[in-house]
């Protein structure tokens, strides 16, 4: 067993003897010597028998009983110890609580020792994998789109992911169908087009396993037909913690989970205070995007509406009020109109020049960026910068921690300072976002262009940021467009 593997079980063990407030008395670890071989020989075992003999403790803790021994002999020793002499045998899967009455004791020993090796393999490696994640070590496994096995950035990639989570943290942005028509370079009207087309993610991973099998002389696995990204593949990325730099880990259990949406949430593995780990592999998106992207996924009128998607496509719809009830008019047909009691059928086209029309005025004035709250972009470069200075900090302790220089409790009392200070640096961030959210449009150079350039969502965004756009009954016995009709108040 490597260094690690020990350091894993003896933190287990240390840690139910806490939880029972037993005193620890000794602690005998025999590194890379097989429990099953009679012929080596384990000094630490042998000691321990001793100490027992000589009445130096009365429970034993060990990581599994096949860590104790696997000589049968040995093992109904203890047995024995453990009903003659009231020995307390533990062990930390808590497969083989002995401390309860001896009638159980047997049938669990029994059941232990039978189990098969490949069960408690299995058992040590995703104890493995586990310590991994608290490390926040990339998982093993299948790559995600965008990060190398290695958890290193693949750039061509991480921009199509990149792209993916900017255009749907927007409220009102391109639904899921259509973001998985974009990445498979499938013509949709709603398909945004700044989504590169990638291959399909499944495809790639075969040509490069294939890769591999060239190399070492393998047979070839067949590589399926390059086909269109479905939602729920588009779901799945967007859902993903991992790219924001959180440390996860599913069991199995979790992916037996009928409820995706929070299992998600419930693959981010969480420090003892409940904070999220933070991974070592660089973020492909901020958390405010991602968390944004969260939000607009679990939003429970996306989920009741089976239509599918509820990106909307008309600049008003939603947006606009009805001039009579307040309430937002819908589109309908070429029109807007108040669906609470019909006060109003209006022609669209006439109307969404007209809003576009005082809205492009407002953004040429000189003044407009002063409307966002805070735009202190200096400040969000610094931000930046510091969080990847407390994130460098926490990266060096842990590389200090695997060479051995520092120990666990140091690694934890930086970690814990450095995490608190990145913590209070996000939320300054998350506060000085609002140009983000307007897409940057307000404080672009030319925010008539920018306006002009930026996506329906972005546009109604703008909008909405700005004033309310109240429609008024057509005037009768009236021809043409009367801009009267159409109420746009500047926001306070
Ligand atoms: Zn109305």
């Amino acid at each position: 067993m490597d260094g690690l593997a020990i350091e894993r079980q003896r933190e287990d063990c240390r840690k139910i003897a806490a939880d029972r407030r037993w005193q620890v008395v000794q602690e005998y670890v025999d590194q890379s010597r097989s429990a099953t071989d009679k012929t080596k020989k384990r000094p630490a075992y042998d000691q321990m028998v001793e100490d027992f003999d000589a009445g130096r403790f009365d429970a034993i803790v060990c990581y599994d009983l096949d860590r104790l021994t696997r000589q049968p002999r040995q093992l109904e020793d203890w047995i024995d110890a453990a009903e003659d002499r009231s020995l307390l045998l533990v062990t930390a899967n808590g497969e083989a609580d002995l401390t309860t009455d001896s009638g159980r004791l047997f049938a669990r020993v029994k059941a232990a020792v039978a189990r098969s090796e490949v069960e408690r393999k299995s058992a040590r490696q995703s104890r493995a994998q586990v310590q991994r994640a608290e490390q926040g070590r990339a998982p093993k496994g299948v790559r995600p789109l965008g990060y190398a096995t290695d958890g290193s950035v693949i750039e061509h990639e991480a921009a199509a992911v990149r792209e993916l989570y900017r255009l749907f943290a927007i409220r009102d942005g391109p639904s899921i169908a259509a973001l998985a028509a974009a990445l498979s370079g499938v013509h949709r009207d709603d398909a945004p087009r700044s989504v590169p087309h990638l291959p399909r993610h499944s495809r790639t991973l075969v040509q490069e396993r294939n890769l591999r099998r060239a190399q070492e002389g393998e047979t070839l696995a067949p590589v399926p037909d390059d086909g269109p990204w479905t939602s729920s593949t588009v779901l799945g990325i967007l859902r993903n913690p991992r790219y924001a730099g959180y440390s996860v880990y599913t069991d199995k259990k979790d992916r037996r989970d009928k409820n995706k949406r929070r299992s998600w949430y419930a693959q981010i593995l969480r420090d003892p205070d409940g904070q999220p780990v933070r991974a070592q592999w660089t973020p492909i998106v901020d958390d405010f995007t991602w968390l944004s992207v969260q939000e607009r996924l679990d939003d429970q009128t996306r989920v009741t509406n089976r239509t599918g998607s509820t990106a909307r496509k008309h600049l008003g719809s939603g947006l606009y009020l009805c001039g009579i009830c307040d309430q937002p008019i819908t589109a309908h047909s070429r029109g807007y109109r108040c669906r609470q009691g019909g006060h109003v059928t209006r022609t669209r086209e006439h109307i969404d020049q007209w809003v576009l029309t005082v809205i492009r005025n407002r953004l040429a004035e000189r003044d407009v960026a002063d409307s966002l709250v805070s735009r202190d972009e200096p400040r969000l470069t610094a931000i930046h910068a510091e969080i990847a200075g407390h994130r460098g900090r926490v990266k060096r302790a842990q590389n200090d921690y695997d060479e051995q220089i520092i120990e666990g409790h140091d690694l934890k009392r930086i970690r814990d300072r450095e995490l608190e200070m990145i913590e209070l640096l996000e939320t300054e961030r998350r506060m000085l976002s609002t140009s983000t959210e307007l897409g940057g449009v307000l404080d672009a150079p030319d925010p008539v262009a920018a306006f002009d350039d930026a996506d329906l969502a972005i546009k109604r965004r703008v909008i909405d940021f700005l004033c309310t756009v109240r429609l008024l009954p057509h005037p009768r016995g009236r021809r043409g467009f009367d801009p009267e009709s159409v109420v746009i108040a500047p926001r306070e």
